[in-house]
């Protein structure tokens, strides 16, 4: 038996994981889900966010599959969910693919790319302080972690369409950026195969919306990372189909790109696709890549077939539909 984590999390985390949960469980595959608890009702019930006795099962497990962590705004010192587990288990990598689906009425046709965020530090650092008339945050911005950000994003050109873009700001900030076009760009004299370009980030977010089919693996900062991958998802058909791994070293948590959605949480009608193709992405890190692909298969059938679909997506289906609607297309292949 594999034992992978089960977090939920908040909002409609509670709808869309025990989807993804139902579609790995009809796949038959000896995974023991261990449900655990994070996120900000947690924290109102228990007074911690990330309890101890998470942290210590999920090292017991091979990965985590997750939901989203509420952060609100308003409480000074709540500290994010997903950026204290990234930092616990160093999940430098935070890899997000976008690519158009049939049947979808998207702005990007053909489009098939990955973003590749580094989800460690930049502005998401957390060292910001108020001053007396106003307020600093440090980007940080250090040579290893841009190496093995930039090693992640060539090795996985190398399994695809072999080009990477270098998305950064490095003619504003030219310490901080600078190091990481750099860095990047010594990476890529290991990959001699791979075609390397570099592009500002305002006119990489502007060729996202024009052409995105023109790109193939994006490596890039924290920050613009976050809001280039909503971009992403929105161009290929809406947040509600966008999954993303967060990677280290030692261990991997899937999750959709999206987060707890307050505005549609408790009416079943979230959109589970990102959360189960997010468990995709954990089966081929898991090594089953056949069963992925059956997965990736029967996710576009459904999509194709426009017979279920949740409202994001034009229909009027429940949540827990779509997910029997991929269930019953699962059977169909076998
Ligand atoms: P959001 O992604 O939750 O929602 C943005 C919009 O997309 C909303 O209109 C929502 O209804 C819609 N949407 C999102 N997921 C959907 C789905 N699966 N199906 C259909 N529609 C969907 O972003 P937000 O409103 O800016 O953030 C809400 C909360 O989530 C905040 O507290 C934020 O901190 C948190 N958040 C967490 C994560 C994470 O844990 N990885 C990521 C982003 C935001």
């Amino acid at each position: 038996m594999i034992k992978i984590a089960a977090l939920p999390g908040d909002g409609i985390g509670q709808e869309v994981v025990p989807e993804a949960l139902k579609v790995l469980r009809a796949m038959d595959l000896h995974f023991q889900f261990i449900e655990l608890e994070a996120g900000y009702d947690c924290w109102n019930r228990r007074g911690e966010n990330l309890p101890g006795e998470t942290i210590s099962a999920m090292q017991e497990c091979k990965a985590a599959l997750m939901g989203p962590f509420t952060t609100p705004v308003d409480e000074k010192n709540y500290k994010s969910t997903v950026v204290k587990i990234r930092k616990t288990f160093d999940l430098f990598a935070n890899v997000r693919p976008a690519k158009s689906r049939l049947g979808l009425d998207c702005i990007a046709r053909n489009a098939d790319f990955v973003i590749v965020r580094e989800n460690t530090e930049g502005l998401y650092a957390g060292i910001e302080w108020r001053t007396r008339h106003g307020a600093c945050a440090l980007r940080v911005i250090t040579v290893r972690s841009s190496e093995r950000i930039a090693r992640v994003a060539f090795e996985l050109a190398n399994t695809r369409k072999k080009k990477v873009t270098i998305v950064h700001k490095a003619n504003i900030l030219k310490e901080s950026d600078g190091l990481f076009r750099e860095t990047c760009l010594k990476i890529s004299r290991d990959y001699p195969d791979i075609k390397v370009e570099e592009e500002l980030v305002d006119a990489a977010a502007m060729r996202l919306v024009a052409s995105a089919d023109s790109f193939d693996v994006l490596v890039t900062t924290n920050l613009y990372g976050d809001i280039l991958s909503d971009l992403a998802a929105q161009v290929v058909g809406g947040i509600g189909l966008a999954p993303s791994a967060s990677v280290g070293d030692e261990y991997a948590a899937f999750a959709p790109v999206h987060g707890s959605a307050p505005d549609i949480a408790g009416k079943e009608i979230a959109n589970p696709i990102a959360s189960i193709l997010s468990a995709k992405m954990m089966l081929d890190y898991l090594g089953y890549g056949r069963e992925a692909r059956r997965l990736n298969k029967a996710v576009e059938r459904v999509l194709a077939e426009a017979k279920v679909r949740t409202p994001d997506l034009g229909g009027t289906s429940r949540t827990s539909q779509l997910g029997d609607g991929i269930v019953k297309e699962l059977s169909r292949n076998d």
